[in-house]
């Protein structure tokens, strides 16, 4: 076998960047690949909505989600559209995606899954955060969650319910108490819920450069290439072959983000990998917008102050790989942030700064991909995490080195595996 302590992550995203990180903490010598730059544009990690939430217990398929699909769909306005042309493909995937949230159990037991993932996230990021000088990226200003009114929020009773067995705290902001924490908020939103122990990165996609800048300063290489696939003896890896020539080495790393599925089926493993795209706009961060992080929950997205200006982000499109952006779906953020902002709209006009559309790798479960591949021990799988990779992936980090030193992982590995889906 190759030397099993040469590692080579492919991809770095948030997951790939924590990954390299973790395995360098426990002695390997690592190498991260990436056919662009760590952190860039390319990534989910680039634009999501910054959000360390871990809060984030609930899978995106909740029980009656499917009589709420056709609403959205017409809703000119709505949070989720279908490329039509991508339907045939789509359809088993959506099969999977409505099953695994048919039930309350169900729903139970991937939120235990999820939070074994979301736990103690913030205090992860500080400490690695802190080893690499990049302790000014951290908003601590709480999470805010705006809904119409108390009943709506009541109607999310599964999700706030799920929180409170999880032991996470939060206030309830009612009225006049909401509009003086969030002065600017328009008469459409009357009921909020504060979670104080909330945070947010101020830039992902910095954050990610920097953390693989301080992996380098330890040791990693860097190595710019796009992975092809993997030289195997047997079940042993040998080498990762990439479009500038193969990289010997006894482990590799699947953090590649929606391209992991790929290279997973070359790995044997099919999984069910589908990109949920969504969308960000970043607008000046003026008077009369939001002062702290936001979701919208009718409008299933978040505004978010960042280091570039107020970024909002949301929106699910399920749409083929290639297909170009529907920038009309960034202009719906827009809206939304008129309307639950009203100050804003007239002050739109000084400039949209940027737009962005990206692919969340979202698996049909809610729960993401850790853990070996079929055809062989040493790869090992970081990919799926859906709406949630920024949260998870210190966690994830730590779980895929701890695979690969073969000790006590931190936690129980088996509800991760791709195996679930063979
Ligand atoms: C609009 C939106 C809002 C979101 N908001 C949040 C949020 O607030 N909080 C949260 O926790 N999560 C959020 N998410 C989800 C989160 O962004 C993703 O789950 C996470 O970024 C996925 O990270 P990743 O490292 O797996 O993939 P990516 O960030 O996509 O990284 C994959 C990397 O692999 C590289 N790569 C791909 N193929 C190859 C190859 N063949 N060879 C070499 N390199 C390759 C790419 O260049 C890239 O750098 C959001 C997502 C979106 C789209």
């Amino acid at each position: 076998m190759g030397d099993a302590r040469k590692v080579v992550v492919i991809g770095a995203g948030i997951i790939g960047a924590f990954a390299a990180w973790e395995l360098l903490e426990d002695g390997h010598d690592v190498i991260i690949l990436d056919a662009e730059e760590p952190g860039g544009r390319q990534g989910a990690s680039y634009g999501n909505g910054a959000w360390i939430m871990e809060s984030s217990l609930l899978p995106v398929s909740v029980p009656g989600l499917w009589r709420q699909v056709p609403g959205y769909l017409m809703d000119p306005l709505g949070p989720f559209a279908i490329r039509w042309s991508h339907l045939p493909a789509l359809t088993p995937w959506l099969a999977r995606f409505l099953l695994a949230g048919s039930s309350v159990g169900k729903i139970e037991r991937t939120a235990g899954f999820r939070h074994a993932l979301t736990q103690g996230a913030l205090q992860r990021y500080e400490a690695v955060a802190e080893a690499n000088g990049l302790a000014s990226f951290f908003r601590h200003d709480g999470h805010l969650f705006l809904y119409p009114d108390r009943a709506t929020y009541e109607a999310d009773g599964l999700a706030w319910g799920l929180r409170r067995r999880y032991g996470i705290e939060w206030q309830e902001l009612e009225g006049e108490a909401l509009h003086a924490f969030e002065p600017g908020l328009g008469a459409h939103h009357r009921f909020g819920v504060y979670i104080r122990a909330g945070a947010n990165l101020s830039d992902p996609g910095a954050f990610i450069a920097g953390l693989v800048e301080g992996a380098a300063r330890r040791g990693a290489v860097l190595q710019r290439g796009r992975a092809t696939g993997f030289r195997f003896e047997g079940n042993r890896l040998r080498a990762v072959k990439t479009d500038q020539g193969d990289i010997d080495c006894g482990r590799a790393i699947l953090t590649a983000g929606i391209n992991a599925r790929d290279l997973a089926l070359q790995c044997g493993d099919r999984v069910p990998l589908e990109a949920e795209r969504g969308y960000h706009v970043v607008v000046p961060d003026i008077e009369g917008g939001p002062r702290h992080p936001v979701m919208m929950m009718d409008g299933k997205m978040v505004f978010t102050r960042t280091q570039a200006g107020l970024r909002i982000a949301g929106q699910v499109e399920l749409a083929s790989l290639g297909a170009e952006p529907d920038w009309r779906r960034a202009d719906i953020l827009l809206k939304h942030l008129e309307r639950a902002f009203p100050a804003m709209a007239d002050r739109l006009e000084e400039g949209v700064i940027d737009r962005w559309m990206g692919n969340r790798p979202s698996t049909p479960d809610g729960i993401p991909c850790i853990g070996p591949s079929r055809l062989s021990p040493d790869i090992i799988y970081g990919f799926g995490h859906g709406h949630s990779g920024i949260t998870m992936a210190p966690m994830t980090g730590r779980l895929i080195a701890d695979l690969c030193g073969g000790g006590h992982p931190a936690i129980d590995p088996n509800p991760y595996e791709a195996e679930r889906f063979r």
